[in-house]
């Protein structure tokens, strides 16, 4: 499979990028970055987007992915999310004020829906034309999931923002041929209290993440906060687990 990350960062400047990611050319997971790093063209290939959480470094792109859809002739955008996240997303975001709900219109190009919602039950699998999707949720400051996306016999998990957590580790530890885990390691160490406070993870938490982590793939830490990437880079090198890397803005072939 192929990982595009268009964005790696969980803060953005004109060097780094909010959350992006895009398997394949046509599966996007978060939406921090998308349209902005991708030409029109490419933006019409993406069928799905899996949405880990509504914070608005993670759904950025969302809006704009959607409206473009409206002068493409091509197929509906799904969007996937638990329950939860989705409910939060129509409440705030595609609520008619801040967007539109574009799900209840119709393409003048296709005659067909735009986008379709889909909301998954956290941990059951679910098949979108050939992959299989299984959200299982994370412990974030607000209602969360990651994702384990099983794509042409390999397998990779994001578990998106998130705190010391359980859950999506039993699963991906159960879950064949996974080839990566993206996760993240938002503040350097010297700043525990703050990812504690904000749920999220440093170096030193994702080190102890990975004891919980049986499988033997590169464990990425994405969603560093400029301008500490330098430090947290050291702090992860020196965990001294070889499948322990920080998540690049490049292409990935898995
Ligand atoms: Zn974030
Ligand atoms: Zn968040």
């Amino acid at each position: 499979m192929r990982l595009k990350v268009l964005g790696a960062y969980g803060a953005s400047d004109a060097e780094h990028n909010l959350t992006g990611y895009l398997l394949d050319d046509w599966f996007a997971v978060d939406a921090g970055t998308l349209t902005s790093k991708l030409s029109f063209a490419q933006q019409a290939r993406i069928q799905g987007v899996f949405i880990t959480h509504p914070h608005a470094d993670h759904i950025r792109d969302l809006p704009h992915l959607i409206h473009n859809r409206f002068s493409q002739n091509v197929g509906p955008l799904t969007v996937f999310a638990t329950r939860e996240v989705m409910d939060l997303l129509s409440k705030h975001l595609f609520n008619g004020v801040l967007w539109p709900d574009f799900s209840v219109l119709t393409s003048p190009l296709t005659g067909k829906p735009m986008l379709h919602y889909r909301a998954l039950a956290p941990g059951k699998k679910v098949m979108f034309n050939d992959i299989g999707l299984t959200a299982v949720p994370v412990d974030h400051a607000i209602p969360a999931s990651g994702v384990i996306v099983e794509m042409g016999g390999q397998a990779i998990a994001f578990t998106g923002d998130t705190g010391p957590t359980v859950d999506i580790w039993k699963r991906t530890n159960k879950t064949e041929n996974v080839v990566a885990i993206v996760t993240e390691a938002s503040f350097p160490n010297d700043q525990q209290w703050l990812a504690d406070e904000s749920a999220h993870l440093t170096p030193q938490t994702f080190g102890d993440e990975l004891k919980k982590i049986t499988i033997d793939a590169p464990v990425y830490a994405s969603h560093r906060k400029i301008p500490f990437e330098r430090d947290i880079e050291s702090q992860i090198k020196n965990l001294r687990d070889r499948r322990a890397r920080v998540l690049l803005e490049k292409n990935y072939t898995l």
